[in-house]
């Protein structure tokens, strides 16, 4: 079609039909019996919207359910305690301070640390005992929390559709039902999955805003991850970790150029006396 036959059409379908078409009581009154709700686009619209807080939350629920069932915690209650206050105050910083944050230390020697939607986060006995100072922790911990305020693996289950995001499976039976189970089971395998690089960038510098703003040294996570980048390639312990992420060296590179000078001035604390110590 010619555009100027468009603009003709165009211009008779907006007012050449009769001066009604300027009356929007009966338009809107037309509209309802002429264009009934269509199911399909309600679906759509819900989905595009996402879950809202507490399918979010009990996503995370049962996601963290099948990663402890696979690694439990660590038993000693003093040590989840300790992780638990820690991570409470970097989430605090945050812009969800009032999600149910949980953290957790897990029985595994690999060096690795995993954030379920809703708050639930993970750091392995492997990468724990790597930790100097409890500002190694904040920002190990902030990273992950900014996986979550970020909602990256929600976003990925959400496009891989493992998850009724239309919401009627989860809220009306969630905890129970083999189905909500069989479609979250896959999810354990989704936090462990390769995220987007950018991603795991952007973690990293929410981890070290968050950390900083928690009053802890700045440094943390960079020292971390200098620590990680020295293990070798091939060393089994950190397989995972180097498969799903960017190598340490080239998120301490995209970190350096974040951070620039803005944070050499800003005293925080490394409190290498208070960070929790494992039994060997
Ligand atoms: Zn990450």
């Amino acid at each position: 079609m010619k555009p100027s036959i468009k603009v003709l059409v165009l211009f008779w379908l907006l007012f050449a039909g009769n001066a009604q078409a300027f009356d929007f009581g009966k338009l809107e009154d037309k509209l309802k019996t002429e264009l009934p709700v269509n199911p399909k686009l309600v679906e759509a619209v819900k989905e595009a919207r996402g879950p809202d807080e507490a399918e979010e939350i009990a996503i995370g629920r049962q996601i963290a359910g099948n990663l402890l069932g696979a690694s439990p915690l660590v038993k000693d209650a003093k040590l989840q305690k300790y992780v638990n206050r820690v991570g409470e105050w970097v989430a605090s910083q945050s812009e969800r301070p009032d999600l149910p944050w949980h953290f957790g230390v897990i029985q595994s020697d690999d060096v690795n640390a995993f954030a379920a939607p809703g708050g639930y986060i993970f750091v392995t006995l492997g990468l724990y005992r790597l930790l100097q100072d409890e500002a190694d922790l904040a920002g190990v911990l902030g990273h992950e929390i900014g996986h979550v305020i970020r909602q990256h693996h929600l976003k990925i289950l959400q496009q891989s559709k493992l998850v009724d995001l239309g919401g009627k499976a989860l809220s009306k039976e969630i905890g129970g039902s083999d189905k909500v189970q069989q479609l979250i089971g896959s999810g354990a395998e989704i936090v462990a999955r390769s995220l987007d690089k950018n991603a795991e960038f952007e973690a990293d510098r929410i981890g070290v805003v968050l950390a900083t703003r928690a009053g802890y040294d700045s440094f943390g996570l960079p020292g971390v991850l200098q620590q990680i980048g020295h293990f070798a390639k091939d060393d089994g312990d950190v397989a995972l970790l180097f498969k799903t992420h960017p190598h340490p060296d080239d998120r301490l590179e995209k970190l350096g150029t974040a951070m620039d000078d803005r944070f050499d001035r800003v005293k925080g604390k490394t409190l290498e006396k208070r960070l929790y110590r494992i039994k060997p």
